[in-house]
This record gives structure tokens, C-alpha cells and sequence, in this order.
């Protein structure tokens, strides 16, 4: 089984805290369009199983993509791969986007999962964040999203933000759980280097909360999900059950997947490629067929910490017996041996032969985490 990203690299405008690649400049818009179509026929045999299982429109906004387009990438997803009858179809989207009719379209060609970038219900954060939408657009379009019948929502809201409060976080809470949707992300803010919001901190221009702050919000939101019977299922994410993200879940999975269009990663087990993260050297390079992209085989080493940091950040967790199998049991003692000082402090817990973070702690998960490193 594996999986297929298209990263749609243009934004209407620039979110102050976003170090994604995008472009608010349409120029190379249709050369990238013809390039990404063209990478689907020169990367189809990238992936040696072609069942698709997930299917994801990131970005970027890949709602700002006129409908003839979006249904050329579906329909060359199904020429090319073989798309499993109920496989998760995921189109990101921005609230201000989402009209009625775009969104009969989207049900109609099959996107069945829509991930509305909803970031915060006040308009005052919204604008300091530089988002294209207002509050009550994103309530409206996540209402308008289920009139049409797309029932699998996910939204995605941000703590810890500037002149955010506990209170205030509190109602963000209670108007995202009010929506009704089985999934949401919730991210806490950090600050990319060479963001516009990086020098807005740097310039005293906005203030964060401190740490406390951001963890007192982190707790109420651990606790607001659980009270909704959502399931705190990885770091960021949340979700009712059967309502899980299948494609992130490939992800730490290690399932292979394919990614088209700039700055998209690939990986098909053993060999992971990254796409330019330029849309006009990607649109003139794939015209030559060679170096859109860099690649590397993936060490042993490197492939036990991905494995280890992206399942760590889950509540699943890595069985110990899992690594014996994949890395050896020589490998697998040492995870144990360095993770003994982290389960005496209730950091790492063990159980059934597998390792997990306690969830009051996965706001600390990076610092756990890379202690467990294998390092040469
Ligand atoms: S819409 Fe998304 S990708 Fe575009 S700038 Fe904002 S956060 Fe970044």
C-alpha cells in the first residue's frame, strides 16, 4: 500500500508564521500545473506498489486551484495508480474559499476528507497571524462543508499564539468542539526562523505567552478533547474513533508515498527524494527530466530515529519487539538502556514491551526523544 501528496505551492497571501513553500505570485502558476502532471507520469513507478490507500492536497492553499485542475491530478492519480475504492481523499482548504458549489465539486470527484484551516475563532489573532478569513467565514464554511454532505472535517487551530489567554483558548475550544467535526489539529505556535511573525518577536512588536502560559493551554486542550471523546491519537492531532488521519498515520507508518509538485518529499522504503522548493527551476527542470529533485538512501541509523521520533509522538508508541525485528536486538537494548533514566522519571513509560510518552508530557516529546538517538 502506499500514498500520494500533491503540495499545491501558491497562497493568496503570506501567513505571518508560516515557513511552508508557497508563493503569493500566480506567474509560474500554469508551467507548475503542466510540470506536476508530468511528474505523475515521469514518478509512477517510484512507488513499486501502486495501490493508493491516501490520497492529500497540501500546500499551499490547494483551494485556490480552479476545478479543471483539480480533477486532471485526480484523474491522472487514477490513471497512473490504482486508487483503493475507500481510500481517504484529503484537499486542504482555506475558509474563505469554500463557496457551496466548489464544495458539491469537490464531493462530486471525490475528495471524501477536507482539512478547513480554521487556526483560531477571534478575528483580532487571525488578523495578527495575517490569515486570509474571518471567524465567522470559517464557522460558516465548515457548516456549509457538512450541508453538502463532506461529514469527514478536520480543522486546525493554533495555541499559544500572541495575546492569547487561557480564556480566550477556552473559547476556541468550545466553538470548535460546537462544529461538531471528528477530527481537528491543534498546533502550538512556533517561531520559524525568516517568518515575518520571527521578526515581530525579535522587534518587541508582539509578545508570546510564556511557557506556562502556552502549557496551561495545552492542558485544557488535552482535557476539552477527552470530555468530547476525541482521542489524543499523536502530538498534534485528534481524532473520534475511526475518524484518525490515514494519511499522516501512513506517515509513521513508514508507508511509501509519492510527493508531486515543489518542495514535495518522497519515499519509497529506501530512497527518499525532495523536490526543488522552487516553483520556476520545478516547472523548468521537469521539462528536462533531470534535476527537479535531490536523493538519498536512507541509513540504518537515520531510519531507527525517524522511526523512533515519529512513534514516540504517537500513543501507540514503538514495541520494543518491532525494533528487534527491523534494527536488532542489540539495538533494541540500547533503546532500553537509554531510555531507563526517562521511565524511572515517568517521562518514557513501559508497557506490554512498548515504549510511549505519558500525553503531560508530549509537549516535551522533542528533548525525550532525541535523547534516545542512536548517535555515532
Ligand atoms: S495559507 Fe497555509 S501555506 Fe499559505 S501562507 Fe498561510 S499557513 Fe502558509
Amino acid at each position: 500500500m502506499s500514498s500520494l501528496y500533491f503540495h499545491i505551492p501558491f497562497c493568496k497571501q503570506a501567513c505571518h508564521y508560516c515557513d511552508f513553500h508557497f508563493s503569493t505570485v500566480q506567474k509560474t502558476y500554469r508551467p507548475v500545473m503542466d510540470a506536476m502532471l508530468a511528474e505523475m507520469d515521469l514518478q509512477a513507478n517510484f512507488l513499486a506498489d501502486k495501490k493508493l490507500t491516501s490520497v492529500y492536497f497540501g500546500g499551499g492553499t490547494p483551494s485556490l486551484l480552479p476545478d479543471v485542475d483539480l480533477g486532471n491530478f485526480i484523474e491522472k492519480a487514477h490513471r497512473n495508480f490504482e486508487v483503493q475504492a475507500d481510500a481517504e481523499i484529503t484537499l486542504e482548504a482555506n475558509p474563505d474559499d469554500l463557496t457551496a458549489d466548489k464544495l458539491r465539486f469537490y464531493k462530486n470527484i471525490g475528495i471524501n476528507r477536507l482539512s478547513i484551516g480554521t487556526q483560531s475563532f477571534f478575528d483580532d489573532e487571525l488578523e495578527l497571524m495575517n490569515r486570509s478569513h474571518h471567524a465567522q467565514q470559517a464557522i460558516s464554511a465548515v457548516k456549509r462543508a457538512q450541508d453538502v454532505g463532506l461529514e469527514n472535517i478536520t480543522i486546525d487551530l493554533i495555541f499559544g499564539m500572541p495575546k492569547s489567554t487561557l480564556a480566550k483558548w477556552n473559547e476556541n475550544l468550545k466553538t470548535a468542539m460546537a462544529l461538531q467535526v471528528p477530527h481537528f489539529s491543534a498546533y502550538s505556535l512556533t517561531i520559524e526562523p525568516k517568518t515575518a511573525l520571527h521578526k515581530m518577536v525579535e522587534n518587541g512588536q508582539v509578545i508570546l505567552p510564556t511557557e506556562e502560559e502556552s502549557l496551561a493551554q495545552y492542558r485544557a486542550l488535552c482535557a476539552a478533547a477527552k470530555t468530547n471523546g476525541f482521542a489524543h491519537y499523536e502530538l498534534s492531532n485528534y481524532g473520534k474513533p475511526g475518524f484518525e488521519s490515514r494519511h499522516n498515520t501512513s506517515y509513521w507508518n513508514g508507508t511509501p508515498y509519492l510527493g508531486i509538485g515543489p518542495s514535495a518529499h518522497s519515499f519509497n522504503g529506501e530512497i527518499r527524494q525532495w523536490n526543488v522548493a522552487n516553483n520556476a527551476a520545478y516547472a523548468k527542470n521537469i521539462g528536462t527530466k533531470n534535476t527537479w529533485f535531490e536523493k538519498e538512501n536512507i541509513a540504518e541509523k537515520d531510519r531507527f530515529n525517524e522511526f523512533v521520533m515519529t512513534g514516540l509522538r504517537t500513543a501507540k508508541g514503538i514495541s520494543l519487539q518491532t525494533i528487534e525485528t527491523r534494527f536488532g536486538a542489540q539495538i533494541a537494548d540500547q533503546l532500553l538502556a537509554d531510555a531507563q533514566s526517562k521511565l524511572e522519571c515517568g517521562k518514557l513509560a513501559l508497557h506490554k514491551n512498548t515504549l510511549t510518552i505519558p500525553e503531560e508530557y508530549w509537549m516535551l516529546s522533542d528533548g525525550i526523544i532525541a535523547d534516545l538517538f542512536w548517535v555515532e
